[in-house]
């Protein structure tokens, strides 16, 4: 048996205001899981949208420049930081067929980069004359250089497949960014437990993070708030002592960090409470690597 290759990497959704990115979106996420609101906004990029497939996983953005989470494979643990930053692997350039051609900022930054580039000209619903669609199309050609322009009505999923077509068709091989359990059911926790996570790699020397795990234990959204608790577990009563720190100072600069990065994140004003927990060898446990989504059953 051959086994099957697993694709999975960043799409950047770039385009002026109003020429349909949203619409897109939405069909192109449709009624698939894992929906990421759109609120949802890491550090540096924003998510649009996750969606899954047995063998692909596809995170959109709206920002061109991304920064995809790093690799920290560990046995059967599937942990990783957010540091690093790349390219997205995939872009698609929204344009309007009627739209005015003002995109000359946009287009000498696509020029440059390196990523295979998909231009859509959307709203061909509204085509009056089939040449407008041929100038248009022609006009890119020249302007940009690329053969990949494809004419879509995001508004009547006119050749939208076709647009998924392409993206999986670029995936690069890679294992799953996100793990995808987590994301069908609370993703804006495991963002929160990510976030955090991230500034414990930030704040502790080298082992230290790698004995820690985060679980959000509550997550409650109200009008103008979001309170979160989260549980910081160690292996090691030692471990306890060095995350909180002296007079709990470590823990608190951790807890501040985050906290503005989850505002940021969530566009909302966070109430973040932290407490650090001693679970006795929880990486050797199977009860704990199923409940962190490392480990399937
Ligand atoms: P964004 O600012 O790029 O995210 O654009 P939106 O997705 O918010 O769309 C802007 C407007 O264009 C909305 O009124 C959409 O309904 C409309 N729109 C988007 N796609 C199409 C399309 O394919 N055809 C038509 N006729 N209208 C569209
Ligand atoms: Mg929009």
């Amino acid at each position: 048996m051959t086994k099957q290759t697993h694709r999975a990497g960043f799409v950047s959704i770039v385009g002026k205001p109003n020429v349909g990115k949203s619409t897109l979106m939405n069909v192109l996420v449709g009624e698939r899981l894992s929906i990421i609101t759109s609120k949802a906004q890491t550090t540096r990029h924003r998510i649009m949208g996750i969606i899954n497939g047995d063998d692909f996983q596809i995170v959109y953005s709206d920002t061109p420049g991304i920064i995809k989470p790093q690799y920290e494979l560990h046995k059967n643990m599937m942990s990783f930081v957010t540091t690093s930053i790349t390219d997205a692997d995939v872009i698609l350039f929204v344009t309007d067929i009627y739209e005015k051609h003002d995109e000359n900022d946009v287009i000498e930054k696509l020029k440059k980069s390196n990523v295979p580039i998909l231009l859509l000209v959307n709203k061909i619903d509204q085509v009056k004359d089939q040449k407008d669609l041929e100038d248009k199309v022609e006009y890119w050609k020249e302007s940009l250089g690329i053969e990949n322009i494809l004419p879509i009505s995001a508004l009547e999923k006119f050749n939208t497949e076709l647009v998924l077509k392409f993206i999986l068709d670029h995936l690069p091989e890679h294992p799953a960014f996100f793990p995808k359990d987590q994301l069908t059911d609370k993703p804006e926790r495991f963002f929160a437990a990510e976030i955090l996570r991230e500034k414990i790699f930030l704040n502790y020397k080298k082992e230290v993070p790698y004995c820690c795990e985060v679980e959000i234990e509550e997550f409650t959204e109200t009008e103008d708030l979001i309170r979160i608790r989260a549980v910081i577990m160690v292996e090691r009563t030692s471990q306890r002592g060095i995350i909180i720190g002296d007079k709990g100072a470590a823990i608190k600069k951790v807890g501040t960090q985050a906290r503005l990065d989850m505002e940021k994140f969530f566009q909302k004003k966070v109430f973040l409470e932290q407490y650090v927990k001693v679970e006795e060898d929880w990486r050797k446990k199977d009860f704990h690597l199923k409940r962190f989504g490392y480990k399937q059953d």
